[in-house]
Protein backbone atom coordinates (compact mmCIF):
# COMPACT_ATOMS: atom_id res chain seq x y z
CA UNK A 1 0.00 0.00 0.00
CA UNK A 2 1.33 3.24 -0.91
CA UNK A 3 -0.13 5.72 1.65
CA UNK A 4 1.20 8.97 -0.67
CA UNK A 5 -1.72 8.25 -3.20
CA UNK A 6 -4.15 7.74 -0.51
CA UNK A 7 -7.76 7.57 -1.34
CA UNK A 8 -10.53 7.21 1.24
CA UNK A 9 -11.41 3.57 0.97
CA UNK A 10 -11.16 0.67 3.21
CA UNK A 11 -13.38 -0.88 6.10
CA UNK A 12 -14.53 0.45 9.17
CA UNK A 13 -13.37 -0.84 12.44
CA UNK A 14 -15.11 0.10 15.88
CA UNK A 15 -13.30 2.31 18.10
CA UNK A 16 -12.60 1.25 21.55
CA UNK A 17 -13.75 3.76 24.54
CA UNK A 18 -12.58 4.49 27.58
CA UNK A 19 -12.45 2.72 30.14
CA UNK A 20 -11.54 -0.47 28.00
CA UNK A 21 -8.76 -2.36 29.24
CA UNK A 22 -6.82 -2.66 25.85
CA UNK A 23 -6.41 1.35 26.29
CA UNK A 24 -4.52 1.23 29.64
CA UNK A 25 -2.44 -1.70 27.61
CA UNK A 26 1.25 -1.39 27.44
CA UNK A 27 1.35 -2.20 23.19
CA UNK A 28 3.56 -4.81 21.74
CA UNK A 29 6.21 -4.22 19.27
CA UNK A 30 5.47 -4.94 15.41
CA UNK A 31 7.39 -7.44 14.32
CA UNK A 32 5.43 -8.36 11.38
CA UNK A 33 5.49 -6.31 8.40
CA UNK A 34 3.41 -8.63 5.99
CA UNK A 35 0.50 -7.42 3.58
CA UNK A 36 -2.23 -7.56 6.89
CA UNK A 37 -0.53 -4.85 8.60
CA UNK A 38 -1.05 -2.33 5.52
CA UNK A 39 -4.36 -3.68 4.93
CA UNK A 40 -4.83 -2.38 8.77
CA UNK A 41 -3.57 0.70 8.20
CA UNK A 42 -5.63 1.27 5.47
CA UNK A 43 -8.98 0.85 7.54
CA UNK A 44 -7.38 2.88 10.31
CA UNK A 45 -6.83 5.61 8.26
CA UNK A 46 -10.69 4.84 6.83
CA UNK A 47 -11.67 5.09 10.17
CA UNK A 48 -9.81 7.87 11.37
CA UNK A 49 -11.41 10.30 8.24
CA UNK A 50 -15.02 9.17 8.40
CA UNK A 51 -14.89 9.25 12.82
CA UNK A 52 -13.43 12.23 12.20
CA UNK A 53 -10.32 12.76 13.62
CA UNK A 54 -6.41 13.36 13.12
CA UNK A 55 -4.67 10.49 14.93
CA UNK A 56 -5.80 6.58 15.70
CA UNK A 57 -3.70 4.43 17.70
CA UNK A 58 -3.81 0.03 16.94
CA UNK A 59 -4.78 0.02 21.00
CA UNK A 60 -8.47 2.45 19.74
CA UNK A 61 -9.12 -0.49 17.91
CA UNK A 62 -8.41 -3.00 20.07
CA UNK A 63 -4.95 -4.06 18.54
CA UNK A 64 -2.31 -3.87 21.36
CA UNK A 65 0.24 -2.80 19.20
CA UNK A 66 2.98 -0.34 18.40
CA UNK A 67 1.42 1.75 15.46
CA UNK A 68 -0.62 4.66 14.57
CA UNK A 69 -1.89 6.89 12.08
CA UNK A 70 -2.26 10.34 11.77
CA UNK A 71 -3.04 13.26 9.61
CA UNK A 72 -3.08 16.62 10.75
CA UNK A 73 -3.28 18.07 7.52
CA UNK A 74 -6.60 17.23 5.57
CA UNK A 75 -9.51 19.40 4.82
CA UNK A 76 -13.36 18.94 5.57
CA UNK A 77 -15.74 20.66 3.64
CA UNK A 78 -19.69 20.41 4.10
CA UNK A 79 -21.18 19.94 0.95
CA UNK A 80 -25.03 19.21 -0.42
CA UNK A 81 -25.05 15.80 -3.24
CA UNK A 82 -26.80 15.33 -5.87
CA UNK A 83 -29.62 14.00 -3.62
CA UNK A 84 -29.56 17.45 -1.58
CA UNK A 85 -27.97 15.94 1.36
CA UNK A 86 -25.71 16.92 3.35
CA UNK A 87 -22.01 15.22 3.35
CA UNK A 88 -18.31 16.06 3.79
CA UNK A 89 -15.97 15.97 1.38
CA UNK A 90 -12.19 15.40 2.48
CA UNK A 91 -9.20 16.69 0.05
CA UNK A 92 -5.85 17.17 0.56
CA UNK A 93 -4.93 14.15 2.42
CA UNK A 94 -1.45 13.87 4.54
CA UNK A 95 -1.46 10.60 5.98
CA UNK A 96 1.23 9.23 8.07
CA UNK A 97 2.18 5.67 9.83
CA UNK A 98 4.44 5.58 12.38
CA UNK A 99 5.25 1.93 13.64
CA UNK A 100 7.13 1.22 16.96
CA UNK A 101 8.13 4.89 17.40
CA UNK A 102 10.47 6.32 19.94
CA UNK A 103 10.10 10.13 21.07
CA UNK A 104 14.03 10.49 20.89
CA UNK A 105 14.17 14.28 21.82
CA UNK A 106 11.88 16.92 22.72
CA UNK A 107 12.13 20.70 23.09
CA UNK A 108 9.66 23.57 24.34
CA UNK A 109 6.23 23.21 25.62
CA UNK A 110 2.93 24.37 24.42
CA UNK A 111 -0.90 23.76 25.70
CA UNK A 112 -3.75 22.52 23.64
CA UNK A 113 -6.66 21.91 23.76
CA UNK A 114 -6.72 17.73 22.64
CA UNK A 115 -9.83 15.24 22.16
CA UNK A 116 -9.82 11.49 21.70
CA UNK A 117 -11.85 9.39 19.32
CA UNK A 118 -11.80 7.11 22.29
CA UNK A 119 -13.05 9.43 24.79
CA UNK A 120 -15.82 11.48 23.38
CA UNK A 121 -17.26 14.82 24.50
CA UNK A 122 -14.36 15.30 26.18
CA UNK A 123 -12.21 18.23 25.19
CA UNK A 124 -9.05 19.68 27.92
CA UNK A 125 -5.82 21.65 27.76
CA UNK A 126 -3.18 19.06 27.75
CA UNK A 127 0.36 20.46 28.29
CA UNK A 128 3.23 18.76 25.86
CA UNK A 129 6.65 19.34 24.26
CA UNK A 130 6.02 21.97 21.26
CA UNK A 131 8.88 19.89 19.42
CA UNK A 132 9.64 16.62 19.31
CA UNK A 133 12.30 13.93 17.27
CA UNK A 134 10.87 10.74 16.54
CA UNK A 135 12.48 7.40 15.03
CA UNK A 136 9.72 5.08 14.00
CA UNK A 137 9.69 2.50 11.15
CA UNK A 138 7.36 2.89 7.45
CA UNK A 139 5.26 0.02 6.22
CA UNK A 140 8.51 -1.27 4.98
CA UNK A 141 10.33 -1.69 8.07
CA UNK A 142 12.53 0.53 6.88
CA UNK A 143 13.77 3.05 9.47
CA UNK A 144 12.98 6.34 9.51
CA UNK A 145 13.37 10.10 11.66
CA UNK A 146 11.47 13.39 11.74
CA UNK A 147 11.64 16.57 13.80
CA UNK A 148 8.39 17.66 14.46
CA UNK A 149 6.68 20.76 15.60
CA UNK A 150 3.42 22.17 16.66
CA UNK A 151 0.19 20.70 15.96
CA UNK A 152 2.11 17.61 14.18
CA UNK A 153 4.25 17.27 17.01
CA UNK A 154 1.19 17.22 19.68
CA UNK A 155 -0.85 14.63 17.65
CA UNK A 156 2.20 11.73 17.64
CA UNK A 157 2.57 12.87 21.79
CA UNK A 158 -1.03 12.19 22.22
CA UNK A 159 -1.13 8.97 20.08
CA UNK A 160 2.22 7.86 20.96
CA UNK A 161 0.56 7.68 24.79
CA UNK A 162 -1.92 5.21 23.60
CA UNK A 163 0.80 2.94 23.30
CA UNK A 164 2.04 2.91 26.68
CA UNK A 165 -1.43 2.63 27.62
CA UNK A 166 -2.18 6.65 28.70
CA UNK A 167 -5.30 8.54 27.40
CA UNK A 168 -4.99 11.77 27.58
CA UNK A 169 -7.69 12.56 30.62
CA UNK A 170 -4.41 10.87 32.78
CA UNK A 171 -2.44 14.10 31.45
CA UNK A 172 -5.11 16.03 33.64
CA UNK A 173 -4.96 17.67 37.14
CA UNK A 174 -5.78 14.84 39.87
CA UNK A 175 -8.94 17.12 40.23
CA UNK A 176 -10.56 16.62 36.48
CA UNK A 177 -8.79 13.61 36.00
CA UNK A 178 -10.91 12.07 39.12
CA UNK A 179 -14.43 13.74 37.68
CA UNK A 180 -14.05 12.34 34.03
CA UNK A 181 -13.03 9.18 35.40
CA UNK A 182 -16.13 8.44 37.18
CA UNK A 183 -18.41 10.66 34.74
CA UNK A 184 -17.27 8.07 32.15
CA UNK A 185 -17.44 5.23 34.15
CA UNK A 186 -20.71 6.04 35.18
CA UNK A 187 -22.11 6.60 31.39
CA UNK A 188 -20.42 3.44 30.70
CA UNK A 189 -22.43 1.41 33.28
CA UNK A 190 -25.95 3.09 32.05
ZN1 LIG B 1 -6.59 9.50 21.63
Amino acid sequence: MNIENYKLEGSLIPIVTYPDPVLSAKAAEVTDFGPGLGKLVKDMLFTMYKAPGIGLAAPQIGQSIRMFVLDVDYDREEVTNAAGREEYRLSNFNPMVFINPVITGTSGTTVYEEGCLSVPGVYEEVKRFESVNVKFQNLKGEFQELEAHDMLAICIQHENDHLDGVVFIERLSNLKKTFYKKKLLKEKGR
